[in-house]
């Protein structure tokens, strides 16, 4: 099918860009990478009058890294110092309106500071899809099988919304209310995304199950330790597809930070490391956790992807650590 007659506008600044979205309010929808826009259109499940094209709009496509304490001017360095316990205090990583997904996973200061953003990207669609998607684009999509809306969550960032009448930032966590469903106003856009730049001492793991490769993820799942090493490791652990948005297993979470920390003393008192991080204690509190939140026909079968995707995530830290691998996840949740 063909798109029905459109009004297309393409800003070629923001302050173009702002105007048409206040004018044009809910009759109008952004245009960036269209991978889900054009489909819609052209097969017209979605209908709106104006198009707004925001792929001309002047260093939107940009990657920049900030620090917050007293360095405003500090753009872009690779040379970021780090604290004794290997963190970067107070790094920000800007992911601008225009960056593809194939960005993620070419960028450098993506690949240091973002890396779980990296490798959640290379499971999105095809070579084609990534370099024509955006970021941005898809936290505004808010598909709940999407790769980046669950990263954003996972990695506790900050959504950036602009409009005529000023910026707000909304945590990634607040910012999906639904399936394809956000907090945005129609006069907002998507202007950024700002993502706590990871420290050098951290792991991230993120997996997937999905029926083909360029479909929606079945079930995903992040998974990540900020230090790995030290008494203070904090661990979030987040999982996507299985609920109608990204969701923060914070009591999980604490579950595995908890393991961690014994491991800790343990070390320092010699012996018993190898019991620790027990797999079946975390698969109780994911299904505690997560079976209140999944309703859906299907919530068995989720939430026996989401426990298989645990004990991946799980065996990789082990793995990380040197512990010898756990039992296997023995079947489905019940
Ligand atoms: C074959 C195929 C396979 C795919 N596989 C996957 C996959 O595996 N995982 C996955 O996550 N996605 C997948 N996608 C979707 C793809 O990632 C999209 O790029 C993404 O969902 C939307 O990004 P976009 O830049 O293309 O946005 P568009 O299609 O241009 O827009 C999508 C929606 O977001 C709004 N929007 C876009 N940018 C902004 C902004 N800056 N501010 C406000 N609103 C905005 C638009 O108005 C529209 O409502 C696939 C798409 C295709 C065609």
């Amino acid at each position: 099918m063909k798109l029905a007659p459109i009004l297309y506008v393409r800003p070629r600044s923001e302050a173009e860009l702002l105007d048409a979205l206040g004018r044009y309010g809910a009759d109008a929808a952004v245009l960036a990478g269209g991978q889900s826009l054009m489909p819609e259109l052209a097969l017209r499940t979605r209908a709106v009058k104006v198009v707004v094209d925001i792929n001309h709009l002047p260093g939107a496509n940009r990657i920049a890294l900030r620090w917050a304490a007293g360095s405003a001017g500090q753009m872009e360095s690779l040379a970021a110092p780090a604290d004794s316990l290997g963190q970067w205090p107070d790094g920000m990583l800007h992911i601008g309106p225009l960056v593809r997904h194939g960005d993620l996973l070419r960028h450098p200061l993506v690949q240091r500071y973002a890396p779980a953003w990296a490798a959640a990207a290379a499971h999105i669609g095809n070579v084609a899809v990534r370099n024509r998607g955006t970021v941005c684009g898809s936290l505004a999509y808010a598909d709940p099988g999407g790769e980046l809306p669950l990263i954003a969550v996972a990695s506790a960032a900050r959504v950036c919304l602009r409009s005529s009448s000023g910026v707000r930032e909304v945590a990634a966590g607040s910012f999906f209310a639904g399936a394809f469903c956000t907090v945005r106003r129609h006069d907002e856009f998507v202007a950024g995304i700002h993502v706590p730049a990871a420290g050098p001492n951290s792991f991230h793991f993120f997996d997937e199950i999905a029926r083909r490769p360029t479909a929606p993820a079945l079930a995903s799942i992040a998974l990540s330790v900020n230090p790995i090493i030290g008494q203070a490791p904090s661990v979030r652990i987040a999982v996507g597809g299985v609920s109608d948005r990204p969701r923060l297993l914070l009591a999980t979470g604490e579950d595995v930070s908890q393991a961690l920390r014994g491991m800790a003393e343990r070390q320092s008192g010699a012996e018993g490391v190898g019991i620790a991080l027990d797999v079946d204690a975390i698969h109780a509190a994911l299904r505690a956790e997560l079976t209140p939140l999944v309703e859906r026909d299907d919530a068995v079968y989720r939430l026996h992807l989401a426990a298989t995707l645990l004990t991946r995530a799980v065996a990789a830290l082990r793995a990380f650590l040197d512990l010898p691998p756990a039992m296997p996840y023995p079947g489905p949740l019940t």
